[in-house]
């Protein structure tokens, strides 16, 4: 095969992956995944109901706090050993004790005012029928249980608390409110990052919407999966803030995260670096 041959070969092979991984990823699991939001009616199966997905996605919301994005929706990497794929949410990091907003308007129904190892300190606004937004790692927290809000009105305090590295918001949008075996941050903690059909069921970089039926945690002898009590549709929030443009936030990213460097800038080559001190995050 000579040199002309390589190159169309490697040009096929980059125009079709992407498509096929999609395509497998959504046969595999039945999602809702698009590289767009589009409209869509509901597949979510449960026998109790869950609400419906809503037919569009929300293309107006308010960023919750000015600041990078850290951590984007999907995202996977090795930290201290561990591979943690499928970030649920997406991190967005600013000064410590920054007004943190509501995004739309809504009201609150879940205030998880003490902290944890997870999301620390944390409130659940609904804020359309099947959106509830999760606003995590928060110092302190300024409504009430059953509180209306408006777009903008602040909520809470930009924190470290949880799980987390450094200053910022864990933000995820739900097609429920969450509860403790949907709420992990990840959706897959393992001592190595799967492969083939295992990576699809659990990747979701660069999608709008992933439904998981269930996680993957690391156990002794590796991972497992568990079923959750009812799926869960996890949305993009990047595709919620219009036209926002996050600031630069790829140099203030852990350089060893390949994945998302290949997301933002397929040319660019991304030196293999190990996991390091520095890399806190999460979830
Ligand atoms: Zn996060």
């Amino acid at each position: 095969m000579n040199k002309k041959h390589l190159a169309f070969l490697s040009l096929f092979l980059f125009l079709q992956i992407p498509a096929w991984a999609l395509n497998a990823s959504k046969s595999s699991l039945g999602t809702t995944d698009t590289s767009k939001p589009v409209s869509k009616s509901s597949s979510v199966p449960s026998e109790k109901g869950p609400p419906k997905q809503p037919q569009k996605l929300p293309q107006n919301w308010q960023i919750p706090v000015q600041g990078k994005l850290t951590n984007p929706f999907g995202n996977g990497y090795w930290y201290y050993g561990i591979y943690r794929g499928g970030h649920t949410g997406i991190d967005i990091k600013a000064a410590a004790g920054a007004p943190v907003v509501s995004a739309a308007s809504g009201k609150v129904v879940m205030i998880h005012d003490y902290q944890d190892r997870r999301y620390g300190r944390y409130i659940v606004i609904q804020h359309a029928p099947g959106f509830y937004a999760l606003y995590g790692h928060m110092s302190g927290i300024h409504v009430k249980i059953n509180q209306d809000l408006k777009m903008g009105q602040r909520i809470g305090d930009v924190g470290i608390t949880g799980a987390a590295g450094y200053p910022h918001v864990h933000f995820e949008v739900m097609n429920q409110v969450p509860v403790r075996d949907g709420a992990w941050g990840y959706a897959y903690i393992c001592s190595k990052q799967p492969v083939g059909q295992d990576l699809l069921h659990f990747n979701f970089l660069n999608l709008a919407a992933r439904e998981m039926p269930a996680i993957r945690r690391q156990r002794v002898n590796g991972c497992s999966d568990i079923p959750l009590r009812s799926p869960l549709v996890y949305y993009n929030p990047e595709y919620f803030f219009g036209n926002y443009q996050f600031k630069p936030w790829l140099s203030e990213f852990q350089p060893e995260n390949e994945e998302v460097a290949r997301w933002r800038n397929p040319q660019r080559t991304v030196p293999k670096t190990r996991p390091s001190a520095s890399a806190k995050s999460e979830p």
